[in-house]
């Protein structure tokens, strides 16, 4: 299918492009200094977590259920925080733990583990010759990066509608047994926000791969619905354990878009003998992670009911963000052929793809013009996407103001760069 620009003759190419020039040089006259490449919380939706710090006064209670908080002890997390991590990952409360505030941390003491020891009972991955990764993609550069630091090579899987694509998944696992983990982002993805179907779910949970082939099922966006209607997510820990793979999968979570990013607490859950090796090793270096903090926010946040409470005071401030992404993209774009985008129903990002070729020149000319975006290719292991077409849209933190403002500089960017490459 060809784009409005590709359709045109070389006159008219050449008009259009003259036009959109001199729009750009209206805009870069402007001096704008927008940024939508980071995906945190504004500091209005930061500011409905205040009431949290009020909760550990001096003379408050520090016990919870029989566990003193303001000492040594109690590892695995003190038990209502281990109640809520087990609502979170969807297993039992035995099955977690509940550690600092950083679940990336998690994914990479884990990663490094089966690196240096090897999943129990087989070979260190360090002391093999190959290890891959799978890495649906566009998705995470943070996962990738752990890999990537460890050596490991990571193999990007197309994103689709409904989760990586399985058929490609399964195809690589059945003739590759140097494949040695996945990383997925099940719910409202980043960058796409696309929660995986349910046949995807099971299909990872039962297909056939290496022994200790493993899954990061990091639901770093579990509860971040934009509406009442929030997308649903199998349970991939119970179509798992039916399956005998209950150890395939290594469950990670934490409240740092709930809560404070850099200052929430971070779960783990799995098997439980996944969860007892885990703790094994890593007690080795902790004696007790920061259990004031995960006091402070179980009683803040008792349960699943009040986080989702807490998550529609989020909304308020997510979905007129994210309704502004789709008005400018439609208007701007709509019925060009030029860009898609997805239109997700919670999460932190937006997914955009320009025409063939074009990422990084449209990230380059809104830089140029004051617009600052994640780098292009950085949803791709390596940096490399291999069509060099996606861009990450991270609405959350700019003001609406300033979220139209960037967009319009991203629609007359992709619209110039467009025409550019049909001249070509
Ligand atoms: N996982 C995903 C998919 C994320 O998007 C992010 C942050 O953007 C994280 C993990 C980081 O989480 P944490 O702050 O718990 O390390």
């Amino acid at each position: 299918m060809q784009n409005a620009y590709q359709k045109m003759d070389t006159a008219e190419l050449k008009a259009a492009i003259a036009e959109l020039e001199r729009e750009v040089e209206e805009t870069r006259a402007k001096e704008l200094k927008l940024d939508m490449a980071r995906g945190k919380p504004s500091p209005e939706q930061v500011n409905i977590s205040r009431p949290m710090l009020d909760i550990l006064t001096s003379d408050a209670d520090l016990m919870d259920e029989g566990v003193d908080c303001s000492n040594y002890g109690c590892f695995e997390g003190i038990p209502s925080a281990r109640r809520l991590a087990g609502e979170f990952i969807g297993v039992p409360p035995e099955q977690t733990i509940v550690l600092g505030s950083s679940s990336l941390n998690i994914m990479q003491s884990i990663l490094i583990h089966y690196w240096e020891k090897g999943v129990p009972g087989y070979t260190p991955w360090s002391k093999l010759d190959h290890v891959k990764f799978l890495c649906p993609a566009p998705g995470y550069d943070r996962h990738f990066g752990i890999t990537q630091d460890l050596g490991i090579e990571n193999v990007p899987v197309r994103m689709t509608e409904t989760g990586p694509d399985m058929d490609e998944v399964e195809r690589l696992l059945a003739e590759d047994d140097s494949i040695k983990g996945m990383f997925c982002v099940p719910k409202y993805s980043n960058p796409t926000g696309v929660t995986y179907s349910e046949e995807t779910v099971r299909r990872l949970a039962t297909c056939k791969a290496a022994p200790d082939f493993r899954i990061v099922w990091d639901n770093a966006y579990a509860v971040h619905d934009l509406t009442d209607d929030g997308d649903k997510l199998a349970n991939i820990f119970d179509i798992a354990r039916e399956a005998g793979n209950e150890d395939r999968i290594l469950g990670v979570a934490s409240t740092s878009k709930i809560t404070f990013p850099g200052a929430g607490i971070a779960f783990f859950g799995s098997s439980p003998a996944n969860v007892v090796e885990v703790a094994n090793t890593l007690k080795v270096g902790l004696i007790s992670a920061n259990k004031l903090n995960q006091l402070m926010h179980t009683r803040f946040l008792p349960d699943l009911d009040a986080v989702h409470e807490h998550m529609r005071k989020h909304a308020e401030f997510l979905r007129p963000r994210f309704d502004a992404v789709e008005r400018k993209l439609s208007e701007g774009l709509g019925g060009t052929g030029c860009a898609t985008w997805t239109h997700p129903n919670g999460g932190y990002f937006v997914s955009f793809d320009g025409p063939e070729g074009s990422a990084k020149r449209i990230a380059a000319l809104c830089a140029e013009l004051g617009v600052k975006l994640t780098p292009a290719g950085a949803t791709w292991p390596y940096g490399n996407d291999p069509h060099d077409t996606n861009i990450r849209i991270a609405p959350t933190y700019p003001s609406v103001d300033e979220l139209e403002a960037a967009l319009d500089v991203l629609v007359l960017a992709t619209k110039l760069v467009s025409a550019q490459l049909a001249l070509e």
